[in-house]
């Protein structure tokens, strides 16, 4: 796609440099941007020349920069923490080619804010915390789960820079489990659903793209079935698009969340 409403670029290398000029909108790796037209978008800065580091780990648990792609989330390997097989999970709930995954950032995506934008999911799950700069200098953090109100919206203002995605150790050391379902074998998200359980026995169950922007219910241990569908059932607006009604995507979204309430402990059950 041409939009050639464009006519400046910039690649900043510091953050002074990140103040957004009139027209100016931050590119990431643009598989979005660059599939639509974009008329009100008459520059880009892309964030990609800060060379931000994709990974860092710590005791305290793992930070994501912005920039990393779903690539290089998907190929981490042998970090130690329990939830890792969940960052190619959500990977894959994001049926783009290997093209679309080399390029496509874990920031981006959280920032379309899309209902069926998988990184959501895996923050909200895992209790992630961001990390945002204000076009004034000032740094905020936000919890992943206040991040997106909306297909489509977010919290953020224009000129803020989602920096980094900090995914706390307690969460990261939780055994985790998703299932997605979509209309087509190769169709978007329609309900994308993750359950988490905790060393000390909470259960945390997370659902997307089924929805308008994230849910997230913690209970203190496996919850009954009865008690995990009544729970779900105060959800009080469903997702209605060409992907699934909010009917079947609330029918399918209970079954879902009973299949993880179950292989989570069965799992508890067989340690
Ligand atoms: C075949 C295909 C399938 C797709 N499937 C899905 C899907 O299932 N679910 C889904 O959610 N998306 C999907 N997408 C859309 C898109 O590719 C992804 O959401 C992707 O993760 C966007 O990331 P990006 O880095 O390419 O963002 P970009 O296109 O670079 O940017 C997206 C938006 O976020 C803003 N932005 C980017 N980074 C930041 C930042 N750090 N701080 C502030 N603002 C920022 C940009 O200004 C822009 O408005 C799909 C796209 C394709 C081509």
């Amino acid at each position: 796609m041409d939009i050639n409403t464009v006519d400046s670029f910039r690649r900043p290398t510091r953050p002074a440099e990140l103040r957004l000029a009139e027209g100016e909108t931050f590119l990431a790796g643009g598989s979005w941007l660059f599939s639509e037209p974009q008329p009100d978008v008459t520059g880009l800065v892309d964030l990609t020349a800060l060379a931000w580091p994709a990974v860092e780990s710590s005791a305290a648990g793992l930070r994501l920069a912005a920039t990393c792609t779903l690539a290089e989330l998907a190929a981490l390997h042998d970090t130690g923490w329990t939830a890792e097989p969940l960052f190619r999970e959500s990977c894959r709930a994001l049926l783009g080619s290997f093209k679309v995954w080399n390029v496509a950032t874990v920031g981006g995506n959280l920032c379309l804010a899309l209902a069926a934008a998988p990184m959501a999911a895996l923050t909200v799950a895992l209790d992630a915390s961001l990390e945002v700069w204000g076009p004034d200098g000032t740094v905020r953090t936000l919890d992943a789960l206040d991040l997106i109100v909306g297909p489509g919206r977010t919290v953020l203002d224009h000129g803020d820079l989602l920096r980094a995605i900090d995914l706390p150790a307690l969460a990261l050391t939780g055994e985790t489990a998703s299932r997605k379902a979509s209309l087509r074998p190769l169709g978007r998200s329609a309900a994308f659903v993750v359950g988490r359980r905790d060393a000390d026995g909470r259960f945390t169950v997370v659902v997307t793209a089924a929805t308008p922007h994230p849910y997230r219910f913690r209970f203190d241990g496996i919850p009954t079935a009865p008690e995990l569908r009544a729970t779900l059932d105060t959800i009080p607006e469903w997702y209605d698009d060409p992907h699934g009604s909010p009917d079947w995507r609330r029918a399918i979204t209970l079954r879902l969340a009973e299949e993880l309430r179950t292989e989570l402990a069965e799992r508890e059950g067989a340690r």
